[in-house]
């Protein structure tokens, strides 16, 4: 029997806001008692308030986290009763779904299904993967001589900062969460002013589910405010940041006026897409490069905003994505249907504004797009936007504009794709299309990217590390690998006497 489409608006309508920090287990107002608005980027109206944390409210934070974790009441059970946990976790936010989903949606301005289908469900996935996955990781014991055991062990840090951006909230906190809770840590959760619903739900769901108080809070609050009072934090162990590269640079600077703390830094990307005319179905390319640019916006790290086209098969290639490009256009977020929704506010929109007209004075050709859209909603929609013609020192080839403005750039020879792909301050991904084998290879050894991918380019799991070169970051989330930054390695030395 099919089941009738869910009515999101009037789901809406019924939601029920609670804008407090979650300090050691307890919903609770900033100490001063100020708040900030929580704008829809949907309609530009006041969604709710939220309690803007400042450094008092991080200090309250730090020191219920602090206190859970000296006492052990997490850090000290057996992985296999956290891995219960955590799995309890990801099932309660997997059946709070559509409650998760609407509020992501309504906070940043992301279609209601992808809220649903992608944020929800690789939310509970990374939860409960770190879950499944902390009791079967072993420790080491070193090829030492007879007279001596030496053990190389992994303990939890302590206290483990995460700020996280607005562009997809509650996945890249679990990022962070998924990692650092598993290994025993506990955490302070600094989501985006921009959207900071739902990691205050999941902090709630996460007591339901049998999280210790204390373990994990979450203080809302603007940047330069509970933001860097998290990482100046003395008591604070490591930073968990996922942001802007102008930000990530800061928190290098709080990490040394402190106390050293570990931080890292999943940063800004430009990543390149390269079209070889020996690849064998030009359409499917070109489908996927605006797929994967327009997709949430373009609000995404990874998006492949410079696009390389051999010269041969340029005009092809750019007709069908002038093509493919208006079938984003935004839509009603809450609709269920339209690609792409709102930007996440009016000024992310202005920035992305900024750089079309960037594209006309640098002389680039506009294919589509390029304006403003839907402004009788008051929300804040931008139509999917294609340059040809650009170059790759052009302002729109170098910056990082995070919304829907693709550059279509032109080479002639595998030597100038790679030089143009890596002429960049990111690393973050790339992707390669030739049905050559051998210049595939090359290709992915030579492109400077944390990911390269060979012939597609929205393959991804939480079982790869994910993270850049250069100044994309340091560090990866998800994957094994990403208990690497939230475990200090300790060595113990046994002397074994003959008998
Ligand atoms: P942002 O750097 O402006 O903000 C990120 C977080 O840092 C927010 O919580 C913000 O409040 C906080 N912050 C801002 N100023 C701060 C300060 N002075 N001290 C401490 N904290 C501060 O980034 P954004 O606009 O929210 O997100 C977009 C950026 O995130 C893009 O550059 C994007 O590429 C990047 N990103 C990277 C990845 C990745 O995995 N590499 C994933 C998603 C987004």
């Amino acid at each position: 029997m099919a089941t009738a489409p869910i009515d999101w608006r009037a789901r809406a309508a019924e939601l029920r806001f609670d804008g407090r920090a979650v300090i050691a287990g307890q919903r609770v107002a900033a100490q001063s008692g100020e708040t900030f608005d929580c704008i829809s980027p949907l309609d530009g109206r006041v969604l709710t308030s939220v309690a803007r944390g400042r450094s008092a409210d991080i200090d309250a934070a730090v020191a219920s986290a602090r206190a859970a974790f000296e006492d052990r009441r997490w850090s000290g059970q057996a992985p296999a009763a956290r891995k219960k946990v955590l799995i309890r976790f990801a099932e309660k936010i997997l059946a709070a779904g559509p409650e998760l989903a609407l509020l992501e949606t309504l906070d940043m301005g992301k279609p209601i299904q992808y809220s649903m289908a992608v944020d929800v469900r690789s939310t509970a996935n990374c939860i409960a993967w770190y879950g499944e996955a902390i009791d079967k990781v072993y420790d080491e014991i070193a090829p030492t001589a007879a007279s001596a055991l030496a053990l190389i062990t992994r303990e939890p840090m302590g206290v483990i900062g995460a700020v996280v951006p607005w562009n997809y909230p509650m996945i890249m906190a679990a990022w962070k969460l998924g990692p650092a809770l598993a290994t025993g840590n506990s955490v302070v959760l600094k989501p985006s002013e921009k959207s900071p619903l739902t990691a205050l739900r999941l902090a709630e769901l996460a007591l339901e589910a049998g999280l210790p108080e204390g373990v994990f809070n979450v203080v809302p609050g603007y940047g330069h405010e509970a933001g860097e009072a998290l990482a100046l934090h003395m008591d604070v162990d490591a930073i968990g940041f996922t942001g802007s590269t102008r930000v990530g640079r800061k928190m290098l600077e709080y990490a040394g006026r402190s106390n050293l703390k570990r931080v890292y830094n999943e940063l800004g990307g430009k990543s390149a897409f390269v079209v070889f005319d020996d690849v064998g179905d030009v359409s499917r390319a070109a489908k996927t490069a605006a797929g994967s640019l327009f997709f949430n916006a373009g609000e995404s790290c990874n998006a492949p905003s410079r696009v390389f086209v051999h010269a041969a098969i340029a005009d092809e290639f750019t007709a069908i994505i002038q093509a493919e490009a208006p079938k984003y256009a935004p839509g009603d977020p809450l609709g269920g249907t339209a690609e792409i929704g709102a930007l996440v506010d009016d000024t992310q929109m202005q920035t992305v504004l900024g750089y079309i007209a960037a594209g006309h004075s640098e002389g680039a050709t506009l294919l589509t797009g390029g304006q403003r859209t839907m402004q009788a909603t008051g929300g804040f929609y931008v139509e999917p936007t294609v340059f040809a013609g650009v170059n790759n020192s052009m302002k729109i080839a170098r910056e990082e504009i995070f919304g829907p403005v693709m550059s279509v750039i032109r080479f002639e020879t595998e030597a100038e794709a790679i030089a143009m792909a890596n002429d960049s301050a990111y690393g973050l991904q790339a992707s390669v299309w030739s049905d050559n084998i051998n210049r595939a290879h090359r290709m992915a050894r030579s492109l400077r990217a944390g990911t390269v991918h060979v012939n597609q380019y929205d393959e991804d799991d939480i079982t790869v590390p994910f993270g850049g070169f250069k100044q994309s970051g340091n560090g990866r989330d998800k994957s094994l690998h990403a208990f690497d930054k939230y475990t200090e390695l300790k060595t113990t030395w046994i002397r074994i006497d003959a008998r």
